[in-house]
């Protein structure tokens, strides 16, 4: 296993000054040790004219260093048990040499237990005797050495020892951290001494407990076993309770604090060994729906399932999370295994395939994985999270199944987030220029006329000049800039539509809205007081919904289209035919108008198949009573065919670009109906 492994390593980097602080801390535990053996242990005992109770309580140190328990945190994963309690009663009762012998003993049989090698076991060994050697000289400095009588200033000098020899064992663990990870070692210390000082101090405290029952018999000790072994497992319970902090209580797998925690054990492994480590985030589709339609007991047994899938047959090593709501994490490294981080996608995202049987109900489950892989897609946690995250997010946008994380696809670039702020302070003044609309007229291709205009974003940088409006969406679309934007382009338009009113013309207006806009009630709200405070017809208001817009959250966007549509205004489904689920959206939404895609527009003379598609699309709307604009008709000869089809109105440079509202209103002016 690996952990095991690296315990049994030197870092990489530096293996000389490692074994170089093993060697000189073993050499030192032992000048110590024998420096105290043959100077300072005035009482000593030798082992054979030791009495019964001292065999047994070093029995019992051992029995005790058999059973070890995880302990606090998964950061080192120290291994505590309750040996000190019986370390620290030999030695105030028997003496520095007993206690040495009872100690290492332990921790020799430990290592055993654990798999250590030989060279790092015996330093474990030297370690604890350092700590036992600094408990016996300030056991000595406050009591005079003498054995155990019973006297206050022994108590206090009990409870110094065993802070002594708790605050030197943790400052060699951290030391020998530091080694490691080159951090600065009192984090290291603190984060210790934070798990482990209740476990510390109990023992301690029951170490002059035993000492009294040890010097008058053996048969107390015995005794005292009972409620000692009771204490060490309410504090096993507490420390598995204090672990239970790390899972998630419906499905027991990781929650995002444990995950994190794994997460970066693995990194630091990864970092010293020059390997890689894959972070993967798992989001469900439509999860929404399986609650609201099913209940929530439904959803709860779907994750449940879900997660003893991703469990089975797991390789030992891959950290498994649910992040909360429909979200499941992974975290998997080349040093357990991993060989290919997209291999290890596809698979995770196999186990959704069959279908989830919950009662009488089979439910299709779907998701899409983002994956960001140590150290090429980002060097910590954060980073990596954030790009797995940004990558399922853009696989989802794709309908795909997994990605693997791109710059590209990180709509917070320090480009993007110069733009959006640079657009966010245009946005702030309402009259400041910059952000403005182009209006593209619409044409009727029965009668030639004009019915009404689409409002095209346009923004002016101050240094890039004229920037395409679709980065500016990508950009604004992941942040509260989006309905600042939204908000101006509605504002601008129905001023701009007033205007006409004003000069005669009797039009309507097209407006683009994004994704977020269509998940707040509050875009709804606003549209309502403008509309109002304007004075002109819901109806007259024609709302242009993409269709990768749909995708992200169905449910709340129904319901707002719903309400806007209750509000008369006109609902456009844009770029038909280029989204995944179009049908259905004609079928869930209170659809008014379907916008043919450009894509099949534009070159439907040359080619069959976008020809077939487009006077379908004609038929569809015809059959479903819904409005039919084409949209990209660059052409005379496309104009006629689309008028043949029976399509009743087009957009596109045939008719006019899109134009400036002053040029717009000069057009205008202009147009005559070509019949
Ligand atoms: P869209 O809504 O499909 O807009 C039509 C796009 O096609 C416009 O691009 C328009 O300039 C272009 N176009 C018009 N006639 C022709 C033609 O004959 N041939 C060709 N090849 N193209 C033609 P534009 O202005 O660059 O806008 C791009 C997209 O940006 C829009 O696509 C829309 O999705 C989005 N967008 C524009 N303004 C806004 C806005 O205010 N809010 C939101 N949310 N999105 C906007
Ligand atoms: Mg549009
Ligand atoms: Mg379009």
């Amino acid at each position: 296993m690996a952990t095991t492994l690296m315990r049994n390593t030197a870092p990489r980097e530096h293996p000389g000054r490692y074994y170089g602080f093993i060697a000189a801390v073993t050499t030192i535990a032992v000048m110590g040790a024998l420096g105290v053996a043959v100077f300072g242990d005035a009482t000593y005992v030798g082992p054979f004219d030791a009495p019964f109770a001292f065999w047994l309580t070093a029995g019992l140190a051992l029995v005790a260093e058999l059973r070890p328990t995880r302990w606090g945190g998964l950061w080192m994963s120290p291994i505590a048990s309750i040996f000190v309690v019986y370390v620290l009663t030999t030695m105030i009762t028997w003496g520095f040499v007993p206690a040495l012998i009872a100690q290492s003993g332990a921790i020799a049989l430990l290592g055993l237990q654990v798999g250590y090698a030989v060279w790092r076991a015996v330093y474990n060994i030297a370690q604890t005797a350092l700590a036992l050697t600094a408990a016996w000289l300030t056991w000595t400095v406050i009591t005079g050495g003498q054995m155990w009588t019973g006297t206050l200033t022994q108590l206090f000098g009990v409870f110094a020892a065993g802070a002594a020899w708790t605050l030197t064992s943790t400052a060699m663990v951290a030391l020998l951290m530091r080694m490691r990870t080159g951090d600065a070692w009192h984090t290291h210390a603190w984060q210790w001494l934070k798990s482990e000082w209740p476990l510390r101090a109990t023992q301690t405290a029951i170490a002059p407990i035993l000492a009294a029952a040890a010097v008058q018999s053996w048969w107390l000790v015995a005794a005292s076993a009972i409620p000692i072994f009771s204490v060490y497992r309410i504090l096993q319970t507490a420390a598995e309770r204090e672990k239970q902090a790390d899972r998630d209580p419906l499905t027991g797998l990781l929650n995002r604090k444990g995950f994190q925690q794994a997460a970066e054990a693995k990194l630091v492994d990864a970092e010293e060994t020059g390997t890689t480590v894959a972070v993967m985030i798992l989001d469900l589709d439509r999860f929404a729906d399986v609650n609201s339609a099913l209940g929530h007991d439904v959803g709860d047994k779907l994750l449940v399932e879900l997660a003893e899938r991703f469990m089975a047959d797991k390789p030992p090593g891959k950290a498994i999370a649910r992040l909360g709501g429909d979200e499941f994490a992974f975290a998997w490294a080349e040093l357990d295994g991993m060989t290919d981080p997209l291999e290890c996608a596809r698979e995770i995202r196999a186990r959704l395939d069959k279908a989830i049987v919950i009662g009488e109900v089979s439910i299709e489950v779907d998701g899409s994985v983002g994956v960001a892989v140590f150290p090429d897609d980002g060097r910590d946690f954060q980073t990596l999270f954030r790009h797995a995250d940004i990558a399922m997010d853009e696989s989802k946008k794709r309908a795909g199944t997994y990605a693997r994380y791109a710059p590209e696809f990180d709509h917070h670039s320090p480009e993007r987030l110069m733009l959006l702020g640079d657009l966010r302070r245009a946005l702030d003044h309402p009259d400041a220029p910059g952000v403005n609309l182009y209006y593209q007229p619409q044409i009727s291709l029965a009668t030639g006329e004009v019915i009404g205009a689409e409002a095209l974003l346009r923004y002016h940088h101050p240094v890039r000049g004229m920037v395409n409006p679709a980065e500016i969406i990508a950009t604004a679309e992941h942040s509260s800039v989006m309905r600042m934007l939204t908000e101006r382009v509605v504002d601008i338009a129905l001023r701009r539509l007033k205007h006409w009113d004003g000069e005669g013309y009797r039009l309507r207006m097209a407006v683009n809205v994004s994704v977020r806009d269509l998940q707040s009630p509050e875009f709804t709200d606003y549209l309502t007081d403008r509309i109002a405070t304007y004075g002109v017809e819901a109806s007259r208001l024609q709302l242009e919904i993409t269709e990768s817009a749909l995708m992200a959250d169905p449910r709340r966007v129904v319901d707002n289209v719903q309400r806007l549509s209750d509000l008369g205004l006109g609902i456009s489904l844009d770029d038909f035919g280029t989204g995944f689920s179009s049908m259905q959206h004609l079928r869930r939404l209170p659809v008014t108008e379907i916008k043919i895609d450009k894509t099949f527009v534009t070159n439907l003379i040359e080619r069959a198949d976008n020809a077939a598609i487009v006077s379908t699309t004609i038929d569809l709307g015809r059959a479903l009573d819904v409005g039919v604009v084409a949209e990209g008709v660059e052409d005379e000869k496309v104009r006629k065919q689309l008028e043949d089809w029976g399509c009743a109105a087009a957009q596109g440079w045939h008719f006019a670009k899109p134009m400036s509202a002053d040029d717009f209103d000069r057009w205008l002016a202009h147009h005559r109906p070509d019949r």
